[in-house]
């Protein structure tokens, strides 16, 4: 929904000073806009196969140890993950299927390959996985040219399992861009969340991808960094070349190659608007966000990283809302241990107080996935192997977060809250994991706060159906839409082909979120949405209008919700919500929600194109 809407944040149109290229033809591609503002200038295209040939990179000799820490940990990794695959194809196709794999695993062991590959990083000075695949290429061309045919199959094993190996090495490395020193605008087919947070805030005025949806969680860290992005552009990245001029549009999911002058000149008015927005945003900083009638909604933020907590600071939010901690464990070969965890939070703990954090416990899995952890090869991920079910399985790892966080929340204005819970026995464990180290604290004589306050993510239509029990064990619910969204629609949040089909207002989604909120009123709990929808300015008269106590959102788009609610009446959003409760067809809704927006809050929507 919010293609069309504006964000409050300040940088929403930064006009490169490259000029464009007059005598070209304008073309147009569609997408999904994520991350709201508008860049031009020239591109920089991503190579897509980026596994393939790794770049070659001068290593200085003081960073040669660390070099070769990084292959073995992608060669113990690569292990686990063949053994897992071999495990499960013993178990659904028997031993001799699953004998293909030793055949990968002795590569994995072969000394001398090994060997070849470190002494070759060490005299040439060059990366790890460089090395790797040009000695692996060299064994495998050699195997590939026998007349010897199970020779010659063995070749293709060593290239499977360089591809793995490489695939641990390379899959959080950007293309190597640090050449690069004038701004530019990054164009892939796809990037990660964890390469999108490590991109050049300075150079990398914005990115569009072919893949991807609004809720995938690289389009949410777009909208974190303030970085105008446009996601699911199909092909764009194979019809464009580095160094084409660009405008990209991050509000209206647009990439206009070889802009127009006429296409400038609406976007100069666009600028002109925005400026004139930004001055009423900032007269509210430190205004609640209380509606027209009086009703007043808490609006705090999601973060991602610690980094983040200083433009919480700034945008006028009540607190973090979510922060999602499985940030600190991503792009990393080794876990963070319980000090430096409790370090991070009670950093952020300390920078917001006396205003509340609300720490998730790690969301590990589907897109968001960490090398010190190691893959699993799913076949559908976001059903799978995710966030507590995960944890559940690992307690290791979650005992020591949930230790640190206990440690963090003696600062006082800690909370926790547990994502991807489907029922009772989930949450009943993770409280008795929680109730075991807060023990082994009062035994160590570690302060914690004794009255930290537990609550849930709803995000999955289970949660909702069992939510009158889930609400009687947990101190709040904060809805998780995006995902809430996708498994009720069964529409995966990442697949640009079914995008039009992840659908907030539809009929079902907006029962449930009416569900779980009067499950909350029952339980004198409250209720807080911090999915994407909550910083969607359409869908924000109707969250009101149900009866939301909280609304938690990207710091950047934080002012201009907080603008609509002081322009929207209580009583009117009860009957919008009350309407689309009835209402069986989401466009409908869709319109009403929009035109109540158009009245109270012009100019918070805008369309381009
Ligand atoms: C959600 O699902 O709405 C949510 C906030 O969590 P995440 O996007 O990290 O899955
Ligand atoms: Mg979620």
């Amino acid at each position: 929904m919010a293609d069309f809407a504006c964000s409050g944040h300040k940088a929403i149109i930064i006009m490169s000073v490259v000029s464009s290229a007059p005598d070209k033809k304008e073309q147009i591609f569609r997408g999904i806009g994520v991350s709201p503002g508008v860049v031009r200038g020239r591109i920089v295209v991503l190579d897509h196969d980026q596994n393939e040939e790794p770049p070659r990179r001068h290593i200085p000799e003081s960073e040669l140890p660390a070099e070769l820490d990084r292959l073995q940990s992608a060669l113990a990794n690569t292990r686990r993950e063949i053994s897992d695959i071999q495990n499960q194809v013993e178990k659904n196709l028997g031993s001799s299927e699953s004998a293909i794999f030793d055949a990968h695993l002795l590569v994995l062991e072969d000394s001398t390959l090994i060997h070849e590959v470190k002494r070759f990083t060490q005299t040439e000075n060059v990366n790890v996985d460089y090395a790797f695949h040009t000695v692996a290429e060299k064994y495998a061309q050699a195997l590939g040219s026998v007349e010897d045919e199970y020779l010659r199959e063995r070749a293709a094993d060593i290239r499977d399992v360089t591809n793995r190996v490489l695939s641990h090495l390379c899959e959080h490395n950007l293309q190597d861009l640090s050449h690069l020193t004038e701004p530019y605008i990054l164009i892939g087919h796809d990037l990660t969340p964890s390469q999108t947070a490590s991109l050049d805030r300075e150079l990398a005025q914005g990115f569009a991808t072919d893949v991807g949806g609004k809720t995938s969680h690289t389009a949410i860290m777009a909208g974190s960094l303030g970085i105008p992005a446009v996601v699911g552009l199909k092909d764009a990245s194979e019809n464009l070349d580095t160094d084409d001029y660009v405008l990209l549009d991050g509000f209206n999911g647009v990439l206009v190659v070889n802009p127009s002058d006429q296409t400038l000149f609406e976007y100069g008015q666009l600028e002109k608007e925005q400026e004139d927005l930004q001055v009423k945003l900032a007269e509210i900083k430190n205004a609640p966000a209380i509606t027209l009638d009086g009703r007043e909604i808490t609006l705090s933020a999601n973060v991602e990283q610690i980094s983040d907590t200083a433009a919480v600071l700034d945008c006028g939010a009540q607190g973090i809302g979510l922060f999602r901690t499985e940030y600190l464990f991503l792009d990393r070969q080794a876990l963070p241990n319980e000090e430096e965890q409790y370090v991070s939070y009670h950093r952020v703990a300390k920078a917001l107080a006396p205003e509340p954090v609300i720490f998730r416990t790690l969301d590990i899995g589907a897109d968001k996935i960490s090398h010190a952890i190691g893959e699993t090869d799913e076949a559908n991920p976001f059903l799978g192997w995710r966030a507590i079910r995960f944890c559940l399985a690992r307690k290791d790892i979650f005992r020591t977060q949930l230790r640190a966080l206990l440690r963090a929340s003696s600062a006082g204005n800690v909370k926790l809250m547990y994502p991807m819970i489907s029922g009772v026995e989930e949450l009943d464990e993770a409280n008795e994991l929680l109730e075991e180290c807060k023990r082994e604290l009062r035994e160590e004589n570690i302060p914690y706060d004794k009255d930290l306050e537990v609550g849930i993510m709803i995000e999955i239509p289970s949660a909702v159906l069992t939510a009158n029990a889930l609400g009687a064990r947990a101190k709040f619910f904060s809805i998780g839409t995006n995902d809430l969204i996708q498994y009720t629609l069964a529409v995966d949040r990442l697949n640009e082909k079914v995008a039009d089909l992840y659908d907030p207002t539809h009929p079902a989604l907006l029962s449930l979120l009416q569900m779980t909120i009067d499950a909350g009123k029952r339980h004198n709990i409250w209720t807080g949405v911090c999915g994407e929808m909550a910083g969607d300015v359409a869908a924000v008269p109707l969250l009101v209008g149900m009866g939301v106590d909280e609304l938690s959102v990207a710091p950047t788009m934080l002012p201009q919700i907080k603008y609509l609610i002081r322009k929207l009446k209580y009583t009117e959003t009860q009957k919008l919500a009350q309407q689309a409760l009835e209402c069986e067809s989401s466009v409908d809704v869709l319109v009403q929600t929009r035109a109540m927006v158009q009245r109270a809050a012009p100019g918070v929507f805008h369309t381009v194109l």
